[in-house]
């Protein structure tokens, strides 16, 4: 991992410009220069002194020729020696200045022998070039002036020992000697300068370019590891599994970066746990396995980092307290913690551990701050597709369950279903449908089993009652309208426990909750401690809406199903008792035939002897004997009036009679309601006088003339005349008052008249007002009648009503009657009201009154 970041590398060219070149290093530069020039100067000195032989050898005569000779062949032999061997071996520059003294020695040595041997001050010359050439090559003045310093009084040595008279010669060439030594000194110099100007430049130069190659070489490792870390980010944000995406995470981080532990946490729900989600290598799988989580509050480097929310490095994990050293990996030496973070929601922490000590620098703290950035949220992306992905699967799944529970209404099938489904969702050792027992006929205060499963045989479950107490898991449920998870039953010392079956090791329950509460619940029991994931409690509840409501459906259908047998049970019944009924009404219209036919025939029997009697009657009154008799006068009178009575009663019942048979013949003309009225009310006269009884008569002679039967409509009224008479108490009044119906549409469309026949008597019942419109019918004990046929509830034959209304039909009018109750006491009275059309309507021969037609009888 390269340890310089862009930054730094802009830090380091701008330091660069301001080198310091220090005399030491500059020195060694130029003895490094001086160094590798070495083999040329002595080449070029064996060149030179290969000439010196040669001229040695031909030129110089005598044993000075001889002596110089042998002196240049060992001078040339040391030379070759020397380039050959610095050839060879590689030269410290320290020791260059060492060589060229020896070599500025050599010559010097060469030439002052010559010097003396020849006592010639020419020989000079040599030494004058051999001190400037030292001027020019010796950069350091110690050594220049060692060499020059030597060969000059070397030669001041020589000059006085050869000279037998110090001639102007000598003196010139000690001059040109002293001469040389100043230029060389001067030479030397501004060499010396330029040589350490230029020199320093190089050396900077050189340095320069070695800083910018090594900058250069890190940025580029920069690059890379940046690129590195860009490529991992782009990887994990392809990966939707959770795991996964842990695991390559983890493994790429070890691999490209050569890290030795590479591992991933993730807080738990409860955000007191960092769970190992992913590790690298034999011991991160084993501590996966084995369920690896470290306490938040607890000690280590990855707990201070999951507590503080920002990176920790233990750059020499011997040294940092905050290290926690474990067994199963014994050769880390530092660590580098993140967060793991999205916002301010801690997710996890990053895990990198390495075996050197300082492996992460401050660029790679920054690079995997980044890159947890990147990690966290390629996890809450991977998480949210998990959710997405389970709620889809979860819409599925209880699609399909509600599919099958919607399959039957059959109460048992849909109970088996919902057990079977639910094992499918959430795996179970004994599963039960618990309802409340009011809903299968108790009291409410208990649950039943309405179904179960995995249960064993003899425990009969279906037979028990589970009575709700307070504090139950089920008021519990219902109340909150979520499941219930008992994890481990034996801790809970109110559980209880039921008789004849194995206990449970953990329970869940899921209310059914329909919208008036909770109707039961699913109970699921496992004999394991198995925790209920999350998943699982979601399908649970999910499904216990769809079972709650597929088990309503099948209650109500049942419902339905009995009332729908009830229904055609009571069906049969009343058919049964309709079948009866209407033998029974056969049997009664038989009867009432036969009643009637009796009537009519009674009647027209009685009417022959009745008329005989009449007439006997009528002619005794008459005879002389019994005119002077009025003891057989009264007698005589009281048989007629006796027969009068018989003959109403027969004519009544004729026209009952004749009602009944539908025989009625109308004979309608033009009447004057008031003159019917008047007649009637003549002939009732003497009873209303009898009775006291006020008789009003209103707006009866402001009526229309009406088409109708005049001896018809005279019953009619006269029997409700004679009504109003007979229960009116004395001193009471009657009341007929007539008025103009408006013409509206069906049977009054030409209009009509209502009389009403009002009284102050003891009025009707309410409920037996219409009773009293039926023949023979007759309120209160026949026997306790008053005979009279007008006294004050005097009685009759029950027909006058029934008469009245049979004629006011075969007119096409309605009869009937108003009164707010039968009282003796306070004599409410009664209203008789009778309607009838301006033009008479006769009722034809087969014809409900309703289908009558108008017939105008001209
Ligand atoms: P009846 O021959 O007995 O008078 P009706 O058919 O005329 O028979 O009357 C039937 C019954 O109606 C009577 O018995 C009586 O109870 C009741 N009723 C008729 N008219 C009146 C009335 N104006 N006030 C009270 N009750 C009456």
């Amino acid at each position: 991992m390269p340890a310089v970041s862009p930054d730094q590398v802009t830090d380091t060219q701008s330091q660069s410009l301001e080198i310091e070149i220090d005399d030491a290093a500059l020195r060694q530069s130029l003895n490094a220069d001086l160094r590798d020039s070495l083999r040329t100067i002595t080449l070029a000195l064996v060149v030179l002194f290969v000439i010196f032989t040669m001229r040695h050898l031909f030129l110089t005569a005598g044993a000075v020729g001889r002596v110089m000779t042998i002196a240049s062949v060992i001078t040339v032999a040391l030379l070759l020696a020397l380039a050959w061997a610095l050839k060879r071996w590689h030269l410290p520059p320290k020791y260059a200045h060492t060589v060229i003294f020896g070599l500025a020695m050599i010559s010097a040595g060469d030439t002052l022998l010559h010097l003396i041997l020849a006592a010639n001050p020419l020989q000079t010359t040599n030494l004058i070039l051999i001190v400037v050439a030292v001027g020019f090559l010796c950069f350091s003045r110690l050594w220049w002036g060692v060499i020059v310093g030597i060969i000059d009084v070397s030669w001041l040595i020589a000059a006085m020992a050869v000279r037998e008279s110090f001639t102007e010669m000598w003196t010139h060439f000690g001059v040109a000697l002293i001469s040389s030594t100043v230029v060389s000194f001067i030479v030397h110099m501004a060499r010396l300068r330029t040589f350490r100007r230029l020199e320093r430049l190089r050396v900077r130069d050189t340095q320069q370019q070695a800083q910018l190659k090594s900058a250069l070489e890190s940025t580029e490792q920069f690059r890379r590891s940046l690129q590195a870390t860009i490529g991992i980010a782009r990887y994990i944000s392809s990966i939707l599994d959770l795991d996964e995406l842990l695991e390559q995470v983890a493994e790429l981080i070890k691999r490209r970066y050569s890290y030795h532990y590479v591992a991933i946490y993730l807080l738990d729900e409860t955000k007191s746990y960092l769970v190992l989600w992913a590790g690298t290598g034999e011991v991160g799988q084993a501590r996966k396995a084995e369920g690896y989580q470290l306490e938040i509050d607890g000690p280590g480097l990855i707990t201070w980092a999951a507590r503080k929310r920002r990176a920790a490095g233990a750059d020499d994990v011997q040294k940092d307290g905050r290290f926690l050293s474990t067994e199963d990996l014994p050769d880390t030496r530092s660590e580098l913690v993140l967060p793991l973070q999205l916002g301010k929601d801690l997710l996890g922490v990053l895990d990198i551990q390495s075996n050197t000590p300082h492996a992460f620098a401050d660029e790679d703290v920054r690079i995997f701050e980044a890159l947890a950035a990147q990690i966290a949220i390629a996890i809450e992306n991977a998480r949210m597709y998990h959710r997405e992905r389970q709620r889809r699967l979860l819409t599925e799944k209880l699609y399909d369950v509600g599919q099958a529970l919607s399959s039957t209404l059959d109460l048992s099938e849909v109970l088996e279903i919902i057990l079977a489904q639910l094992a499918e969702i959430v795996p179970y050792d004994r599963g039960s449908v618990m309802l409340r027992s009011d809903l299968v006929g108790g009291d409410g205060k208990a649950l039943v089993f309405a179904a179960v499963r995995g249960f064993p045989e003899a425990a009969n479950p279906l037979e028990m009652h589970v009575p709700i107490k307070e504090e139950d898991v089920f008021l519990e449920m219902a109340r909150t309208q979520r499941p219930v998870i008992v994890p481990e039953v034996e801790r809970r010392s109110d559980w209880e426990y039921l008789e004849d079956l194995p206990p449970a090791r953990s329970w869940f329950g899921v209310p059914l909750i329909l919208a008036d509460g909770a109707i039961g619940m699913l109970s699921i029991t496992r004999e394991r401690p198995d925790p209920y994931t999350d998943e699982e409690v979601q399908l649970a509840a999910g499904f216990a809406g769809h079972a709650a409501v597929a088990l309503e459906n099948a209650r109500l259908y049942d419902n339905l199903a009995t009332a729908k047998l009830d229904l055609e049970e009571t069906v049969a019944k009343l058919e049964e008792r309709t079948e009866d009924l209407r033998l029974a009404y056969a049997q009664l219209e038989r009867l009432d035939r036969t009643k009637s036919d009796f009537i009519s025939v009674a009647s027209h029997e009685l009417r022959t002897p009745l008329t005989v009697l009449k007439g006997y009657s009528q002619i005794l009154l008459g005879a002389e004997p019994i005119k002077k008799d009025e003891y057989y006068s009264q007698l005589v009178a009281g048989m007629q009036s006796g027969t009068a009575r018989l003959n109403t009663i027969v004519e009544s019942m004729l026209d009952m009679a004749k009602i009944d048979g539908r025989a009625l013949q109308l004979h309608p003309e033009s009447i004057s309601l008031a003159m019917v009225l008047a007649s009637v009310a003549k002939s009732l006269q003497d009873v209303l006088k009898q009775r006291s009884l006020n008789f009003v008569q209103e707006g009866l002679s402001k009526l229309p003339r009406i088409e109708a039967d005049a001896n018809g409509l005279r019953k009619v009224f006269y029997h409700l005349v004679v009504n109003a008479i007979k229960y009116t108490p004395d001193g009471g009044t009657i009341t007929v008052a007539g008025r103009v119906l408006p013409a509206t549409e069906g049977y009054y469309a030409k209009g009509g008249v209502e009389i009403t026949v009002q009284d102050t008597g003891i009025g009707i019942d309410p409920h037996l007002q219409d009773l009293i419109f039926t023949k023979f019918y007759q309120s209160g004990e026949v026997a306790l009648h008053s005979s009279g046929s007008t006294k004050f509830k005097g009685g009759g034959p029950g027909l006058g009503l029934a008469i009245a209304h049979g004629i006011v039909d075969a007119h096409g009018g309605k009869i009937w009657v108003e009164s707010p109750g039968h009282d003796e006491e306070t004599c409410p009275g009664s209203t008789f009201h009778v309607q009838l059309p301006l033009t008479a309507r006769v009722l034809l021969e087969d014809e409900s009154p309703e289908m009558a037609v108008d017939h105008t009888v001209g």
